[in-house]
């Protein structure tokens, strides 16, 4: 078994932040991430065989992310890309899963950071499981970091800032944007961003990507989403409603557009699978319509010894993740006598006034996005929900029927979230029915248990381990 001091699990902006505030206080550090290089979503970076022959066409996150790489390469900091984390039994202790040596290793700390980030969340309607719908993050890792595009006639439905970057990056690497349907109404929310002139940057981002859109002359509506995905054995056309207030399609307002490619951005849903495997305490959050890892100020968790920074607290961006991150990092070096407990709030003092201000933006964004019922009524009884086990919308409400609406027998009668991903797909789609027929609001449903390994890996792997 190997030893660390602080083991942080995700090397995007949340981590590697953690990391440097640790390592900075006089801890050992080691980062493990299931990628092969590091930055998490926001500091993608490219496979290290490309070769890269104008560094200027890759944004300013990406050169963001070169700085902060550059500071981890600290002595104090040991990088495990490459690896999974499957499984974690015991606060002290994670089992991961290396790649490239295909084989499975512990690791042991005195604390451990959980920095998984997020996953795009997905929306259920007839057709969502054929090639050609993806989703926004998916789309935008694929241009962004292998310079590759999804598709050449594309539509972006979802809600939410997200669908700006993803449009603009596809536009730039010549795609043909056939639209970017937001199901939100402009309505007066323009006018009540807070402080804005605390938020400059972002609104400036948001105006360069909005820029590029109009330019392109690409309709961006409001109100609109897609309702159905058509096509043989691809998508070809996109069936498209406008909606009303509570984002129910309004019947006679379906037109179809000739796509090849779908992008779905109804935003993320935190990354649970660890802290809930470690028995951390989870929290629902209305606003985002999804449940969180519960935390304090100084991002501990209710499991004593383990801390949670980035969006697996709740989606706000890399730059509260950033601030989480070193807050959870030397809060974590002070627990174990790094530095002491007010020295370690001196160096936060900058951090915890920024994170106030970053957080009140995403909160506004969070309310602004937020999802009404109707988009989660968009499937049909024989839509698949769950798409590792092909289960439908129809033997899903069956069994929540017959149980009332319990997650867990949902999943035992239907095998709903019992396959590679563990739920992490169709978990909240599920949920969202189970509230419907139970009548139960959705904080009142506890979320999934996720069992190990929490993502596939090969059982020799195991047995090895065992012998
Ligand atoms: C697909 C996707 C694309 C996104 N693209 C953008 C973008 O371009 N611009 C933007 O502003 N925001 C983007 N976001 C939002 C983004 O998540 C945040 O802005 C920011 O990256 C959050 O930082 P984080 O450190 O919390 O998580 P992340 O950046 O997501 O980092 C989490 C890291 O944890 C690792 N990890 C997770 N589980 C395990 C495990 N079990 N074992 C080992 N490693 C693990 C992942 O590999 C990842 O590197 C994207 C989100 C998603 C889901």
């Amino acid at each position: 078994m190997d030893r660390t001091e602080i083991a942080i699990v995700g090397a995007g902006p949340a981590g590697l932040s953690a990391a440097l505030e640790a390592s900075r206080a006089g801890a050992r550090v080691t980062i493990i991430d299931e990628y092969s290089r590091p930055g998490g979503q926001y500091f993608k970076q490219p496979p290290s065989s490309f070769k890269l022959l104008d560094r200027s066409l890759m944004g300013r996150d990406y050169q963001a992310g070169q700085e902060l790489l550059s500071r981890i390469s600290d002595g104090n900091i040991t990088l495990m890309s490459g690896t999974l984390v499957w499984g974690a039994f015991s606060p002290d202790t994670l089992e991961l899963y290396q790649e490239e040596r295909g084989e499975c290793l512990r690791l042991s700390s005195d604390r451990t950071i959980i920095a998984t980030g997020a996953y795009d969340r997905p929306i259920a309607f007839p057709g969502w499981t054929l090639p050609g719908v993806i989703t926004a993050g998916a789309a935008h890792s694929l241009v962004k970091s292998q310079f590759v595009l999804p598709g050449s006639r594309v539509l972006l439905a979802g809600s939410g800032p997200f669908q700006l970057p993803v449009a603009s990056q596809l536009l730039k690497g010549g795609a043909q944007v056939v639209a970017v349907l937001e199901a939100g109404r402009v309505g007066g929310w323009v006018t009540r961003v807070p402080a804005i002139w605390r938020h400059l940057d972002k609104v400036n981002e948001a105006k360069d990507y909005l820029g590029a859109i109009l330019k392109a002359r690409v309709p961006y509506e409001f109100g609109w989403t897609v309702i159905e995905a058509r096509g043989k054995d691809h998508v070809e056309d996109a069936v498209i409603s406008q909606l009303d207030e509570n984002y129910h399609p309004i019947s006679g307002t379906e037109r179809v557009l000739q796509v090849d490619t779908i992008c779905l951005g109804f935003g993320f849903i935190p990354s649970l699978q660890l802290p809930r495997l470690l028995g951390c305490e989870s929290a629902y959050d209305k606003g985002l319509s999804a449940w969180v890892t519960a935390c304090d100020e100084n991002q501990a968790t209710s499991v004593q010894g383990v801390y949670v920074a980035g969006e697996t607290t709740g989606i706000g961006g890399h730059d509260v993740a950033m601030c989480e991150g070193a807050v959870a990092g030397l809060r974590a070096a002070s627990d174990i006598g790094k530095i002491g407990s007010d020295e370690a709030e001196d160096r936060l003092s900058k951090v915890r006034g920024n994170l106030k201000n970053h957080r009140e933006f995403s909160s506004f964004l969070n309310r602004t996005f937020s999802l009404r019922p109707g988009i989660f009524e968009l499937a049909r009884e024989d839509t698949i929900l769950c798409r590792c086990e092909e289960v439908t919308l129809g033997e899903v409400e069956g069994a929540a029927m017959e149980c009332g609406g319990s997650i867990r027998t949902i999943k035992q009668l239907t095998r709903a979230g019992m396959g590679p991903c563990q739920g992490r797909i169709c978990g909240s789609l599920v949920a969202q029915v189970a509230t419907r027929i139970s009548g139960n609001s959705i904080a009142e449903i506890a979320p999934d248990t996720p069992r190990p390994p929490i993502k596939p890996i090969p059982l020799g792997a195991l047995a090895k381990l065992a012998l």
